[in-house]
């Protein structure tokens, strides 16, 4: 299972980074009533970079069509293996039916339409990732960041919902193969970043199945 060998394989280098990050947390939550001077910061005088193409409706990241369930079902070939706030997690785990490796290089599609702002490969423990930034129609921003990628498809401009983006991998053979999905808003410290996959502080980030299951078509 991807999540006894996701936490089994946490280094200690990321035990110690997990816990730098929520001492952070934990300050700057103290200073700054959660997250409200990144959230100005970044709400404003963004001009130069504006994403016009309007997240009208999302999408799940995997599977033939627009909507799949967390349940490992008959319904659909995809299950979430570990849900958002599940040990901390701050994302979901998304593993196919039929386990282990069987989903290795499997499509990872872009949730909403929207504009890559940051395509990589993360380091330990994350292997290539990209965020997409999402303009929602009332004006608000989303990010989607889609993590442990075999191969990154496109790294930069502009995505249509469902757009193929990249393929399911293992984080450079750290894990069994699948797709770390995570969903943020504005006032998330770890904005347009790649951190730590795990906090108890979670205010920034919401639970991605049930955002997308409130924007579906
Ligand atoms: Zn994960």
């Amino acid at each position: 299972m991807c999540i006894i060998a996701e936490l089994q394989f946490q280094s200690p280098f990321i035990y110690m980074k997990t816990l730098l990050f929520n001492l952070v947390l934990i300050l700057a939550f103290q200073s700054s009533n959660s997250c409200g001077e990144s959230n100005s910061r970044n709400s404003s005088g963004d001009e130069s970079t504006p994403p016009k193409i309007i997240a009208d409706s999302f999408a799940y990241p995997v599977g033939d069509s627009d909507y799949v369930t967390e349940a490992k079902d008959s319904k659909d070939l995809w299950y979430n293996a570990q849900d958002f706030g599940e040990n901390n997690h701050l994302g979901e785990d998304w593993n196919k039916n039929s386990g282990g490796n069987t989903d290795c290089g499997e499509p990872v599609f872009a949730a909403a339409n929207g504009t890559i702002t940051y395509a990589a490969n993360a380091g330990s423990g994350w292997g290539n990732v990209i965020i997409i930034e999402h303009t929602l129609p009332d004006g608000r921003k989303v990010q989607t960041l889609y993590g442990h990628l075999e191969k990154i498809l496109k790294s930069g401009g502009t995505v249509k919902k469902r757009e193929q983006i990249g393929t399911v991998g293992n984080a450079d053979g750290r894990y069994l193969c699948h797709l770390h999905f995570e969903l943020r808003e504005e006032s998330c410290l770890l904005w347009n970043k790649v951190f730590v996959g795990y906090s108890p502080i979670n205010s920034g980030w919401l639970d991605p199945s049930d955002f997308i299951d409130g924007h579906l078509r």
